[in-house]
């Protein structure tokens, strides 16, 4: 067989993605491979598929168990033969597995990293023909991530004692040029092959909603979103705990996930969650690692997260499947604090001295203020976070809340000037509040204690809603004629720039939304990539859509006899294709992307019979 076969047979796919056969390709003549793709690109692939072309045991590294279980899991549903090693088995399964290991039944084995340098695993690695060392998650050999974890040191010192050096494959999900060299220097990767793919996730829909009534808008979300699953990321527990007895009082089915909750409660909680028992799970940033559920439909944040690069991995949770999916972030002012008082109170870097803290300090404020950015920006959110990983994207997307919202270009010169004419003439010592107050010509005790309403500029902005103030506010930080201190006081200054327009007359040009004729009813943007859209076939019809939760109730129920999440049994993706494939026969079935020989084998049957009597149905209410 070759890779086309295996592809096709085991996997049910029909061609390979971008990078994945430069990769596969590459290790295939031996050579060692750093493969840098996002979340969901399939990197997972690129070392099964060699594993089964090469003649030997392929070793995959993998940092957590969950993420073990559930690879293993796919790989036998698939008809491929593997196992892991970890700490999850007792002694004698552990023993039994080894066993099988050792008469070479297993072409892909997952070890634990703390279990390669162990006596028995030794005895096992050392006598086997170990042909190739595959490290998922490799950043997390790297001080520089999030996730750095010491056992990975251990796969060098384990790879020194094979006696014949297998070929090394890497893979991640983290872009940055640290991380990256570490990988190769701390694996010692030989003269390695690195391919690096776009970060983009194109099914992705990004939205940022600015809202008073943050409950409510998640409320809304979920009472449209019926069918789908999902995850809301809270800042604190005690937001986890408040949205979470609220949805439930409301009469949704949600849990919850935060590192105070007793072990076995997380646990089971985030099962109920992977194997689709609950829906929608309100968490922390602590619920995520390891979780390699594909059909996640959205991720909301209740709550601005601390940089950009946790809102991209939080958000990145949506949508493995490639399938649309929805990421939203509803900010609210506050959120600033919260995280600038989790700056403050970092324990983290103890062990660094004071100069040091202070930088890491500032860097954690700067991308901070990145992220805030991030909520107030009126251009393409897609490309304002390319760009903040270093790549250049088109500025227009047509699937994030900017790009589908209609804007007008306005003239905002006056308004920016008063502003900035009032910070001057009250001598930069007040926050965004009391300055907004200040030109909109507001009456509170504050204003008269401070005395602005003496203030040149007051009220010369009274018509001028104070939305409006604020979004131009907003902007003129954005672009720096402005800054506001990264304190509780939020106090705005004045910066070199400011000149610009209070001197030197330049005109303030900005994006606004369209004010709209009548209140939108629907809080979601029109023309977003919904199901069937990326098979070119545009959107479901109704009669598609029940078919697709019919075949869904099946798979639910084949998962239960499994034992298996039921994203393990067929993707969303796979089940939206054959909603508009409606495969009659196992040939057609074969057709289907996600479908390989041996699921047709194993569930074919069942899943023609319920396209099947799907038809005849419908066959009925036709006439
Ligand atoms: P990663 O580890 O890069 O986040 P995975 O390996 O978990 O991604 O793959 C994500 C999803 O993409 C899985 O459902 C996988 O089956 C699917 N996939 C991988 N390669 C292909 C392909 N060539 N065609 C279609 N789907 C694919
Ligand atoms: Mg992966
Ligand atoms: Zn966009």
């Amino acid at each position: 067989m070759d890779k086309y076969e295996i592809l096709k047979k085991y996997f049910g796919y029909d061609a390979f993605r971008n990078a994945q056969e430069a990769l596969i390709d590459n290790i295939l003549r031996g050579n060692d491979t750093l493969g840098i793709m996002p979340t969901g690109a399939g990197k997972s692939l690129c070392y099964q598929i060699p594993a089964l072309l090469m003649d030997g045991i392929t070793l995959v590294i993998s940092p957590l168990i969950s993420l073990m279980k559930d690879q293993v899991g796919s790989l036998n549903q698939a008809g491929i033969h593997a196992a892991f090693l970890n700490s999850s088995l007792t002694a004698s399964q552990y023993y039994k597995a080894l066993g099988f290991a050792k008469q070479g039944r297993y072409p892909i084995i997952y070890v634990a990293p703390e279990r390669l340098v162990t006596e028995e695993f030794l005895d096992f690695a050392l006598n086997s023909n170990i042909v190739m060392v595959a490290v998922d998650e490799a950043h997390c050999v790297s001080q520089w991530g999030q996730d750095f974890r010491p056992s990975y040191l251990k796969i060098v010192e384990f790879i020194k004692r094979l006696p014949k050096r297998p070929v090394v494959s890497a893979f991640t999900a983290t872009a940055t040029k640290e991380v990256r060299d570490d990988i190769m220097d701390i694996l010692m990767l030989q003269d390695p092959m690195v391919v690096t793919t776009g970060f983009d996730r194109n099914n992705l829909y990004f939205g940022v909603m600015s809202v008073k009534d943050r409950y409510g808008a998640i409320k809304h979300y979920l009472e449209t979103h019926r069918q789908d699953g999902g995850i809301i990321y809270c800042l604190t527990r005690k937001q986890v705990e408040e949205v979470c007895g609220r949805l439930i009082q409301d009469g949704f089915s949600v849990t919850r996930y935060h590192a105070g909750l007793r072990d076995e409660e997380r646990k089971k909680n985030q099962d109920d969650f992977i194997y689709d028992r609950v829906p929608v799970i309100v968490c922390t940033s602590a619920f995520g690692m390891g979780i390699d559920k594909s059909n996640v439909r959205f991720v909301l944040h209740y709550g601005m997260p601390k940089n950009i690069e946790s809102y991209y991995q939080e958000a990145g949770r949506a949508g493995r499947d490639g399938e649309p999916a929805e990421c939203i972030l509803y900010y609210s002012s506050r959120d600033v604090i919260t995280n600038q008082l989790f700056i403050d109170n970092n324990q983290d870097n103890q062990e660094l001295d004071a100069v040091a803290r202070a930088i890491v300090k500032e860097r954690d404020k700067e991308r901070l203020r990145k992220m805030t950015f991030y909520c107030f920006t009126n251009e393409c959110l897609r490309d304002y976070i390319l760009k903040y990983f270093g790549e250049y994207g088109s500025n227009y997307c047509g699937n994030c809340s900017n790009c589908l919202t209609q804007f007008q270009q306005v003239d905002v010169t006056e308004i920016a000037r008063s502003l900035l004419g009032c910070v001057e003439s009250s001598r930069q010592r007040y926050g965004t509040t009391v300055i907004i107050d200040t030109v909109h010509g507001a009456n509170t005790a504050k204003i008269k204690n401070y005395r602005m309403d003496e203030n040149p500029y007051y009220g010369t902005l009274n018509k001028v809603q104070t939305y409006k103030i604020r979004q131009v506010l907003n902007y003129l930080q954005l672009e720096e004629y402005l800054f506001v201190t990264s304190d509780d006081y939020a106090i705005v200054k004045l910066t070199v720039k400011s000149r610009e327009i209070m001197e030197e007359g330049r005109q303030i040009v900005m994006k606004l939304a369209k004010e709209p004729d009548r209140p939108a009813k629907e809080s979601q943007p029109k023309g977003r990539k919904s199901k069937g859209a990326l098979f070119g076939e545009g959107q479901f019809t109704q009669k598609e859509e029940s078919l697709f939760e019919k075949l869904r109730g099946l798979r639910t129920e084949i998962a239960r006899e499994e034992k298996v999440p039921p994203y393990i049994v067929f993707s969303d993706k796979t089940l939206t294709h054959m909603c508009i494939v409606k495969p009659r026969t196992k040939e057609e079935m074969l057709g289907v992307s996600g479908v390989g020989e041996f699921k047709v084998e194993k569930y074919g049957e069942r899943f023609l019979g319920c396209i099947k009597e799907f038809a005849v149905d419908h066959a009925e209410e036709a006439q």
